[in-house]
């Protein structure tokens, strides 16, 4: 049993090792650890390993963990507390999204970031949100294509109380690794389009735990990590 401390070293050993390859600095990665499934205790040993952000796929159980989480920490501490959405968002759902998190990685549509930046307090931050990409061009998976990714950029840039902070894939699980690369790169001209015509994008979302190292180098700033820091997710 290798506890979250370990995990997170060897990730974190993992990022160094291939920022380096890539002729990066590490302080060009930000790692994002995902939570999702784990429960509020778990997400209390990572924070006491140093973790202070979490990604969470799945908005009721997200809260719920909030909530336990606020009891266990206190306000002040928690308030520290960086969350990140990244699963799919049904329209009906975007006013918690909106009001609970500091992140949403998972924008594909007009409706959902409209509904989000009209249900964000404009008193609090900005929303910061990414735009995903459907990189694979698969049927039944979210985020938009590359071709009406710079209109949908252009529409989310002039909503209110939300930040384009840049965009987010998942590319298809087992492709050879030269496709999975191809994607990536894909990723990361896209990225750097958007990036040089709004000041606000500075994050690609990409690389998970089987694939941390060709997300680094091919240009990823935010890698999302579930499995290698927590282990197995939980039924
Ligand atoms: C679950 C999940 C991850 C983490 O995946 P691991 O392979 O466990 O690291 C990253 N991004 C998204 C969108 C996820 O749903």
């Amino acid at each position: 049993m290798f506890s979250i401390a370990d995990n997170l070293k060897n990730v974190s050993q993992r990022i160094q090792k291939s920022t380096k390859a890539a002729g990066r600095l590490v302080d060009e990665i930000t790692l994002l650890p995902v939570s999702k499934t784990q429960q509020a205790e778990t997400l209390l040993e990572a924070y006491r390993a140093g973790v202070f952000r979490f990604g969470e796929n799945y908005l009721q159980e997200a809260l719920e963990k909030q909530q336990a989480l606020l009891a266990l920490l206190g306000p002040s501490e928690f308030e520290r507390l960086e969350w990140h959405f990244i699963g799919p968002i049904q329209s009906n759902k975007t006013k918690p999204i909106a009001s609970h998190f500091d992140w949403v990685h998972s924008v594909d549509r007009l409706k959902i970031a409209q509904r989000l930046s009209a249900q964000r307090d404009p008193d609090d931050a900005e929303l910061k949100v990414c735009i995903q990409v459907n990189i694979n061009d698969v049927e039944s998976k979210s985020g938009v294509t590359l071709a009406v990714l710079p209109d949908l950029a252009e529409k989310i840039v002039s909503l209110p109380n939300l930040s384009l902070r840049g965009l987010m894939a998942i590319p298809k699980a087992d492709q050879p690794d030269a496709e999975l690369r191809r994607c990536f790169g894909l990723m990361h001209q896209a990225f750097n389009e958007l990036k040089s015509r709004y000041g606000t994008v500075d994050t690609l979302s990409m690389g998970m735990s089987g694939d941390l190292e060709a997300a680094i180098e091919c240009g990823s700033t935010m890698v999302r990590i579930g499995t290698a820091l927590f282990g197995a997710r939980m039924p």
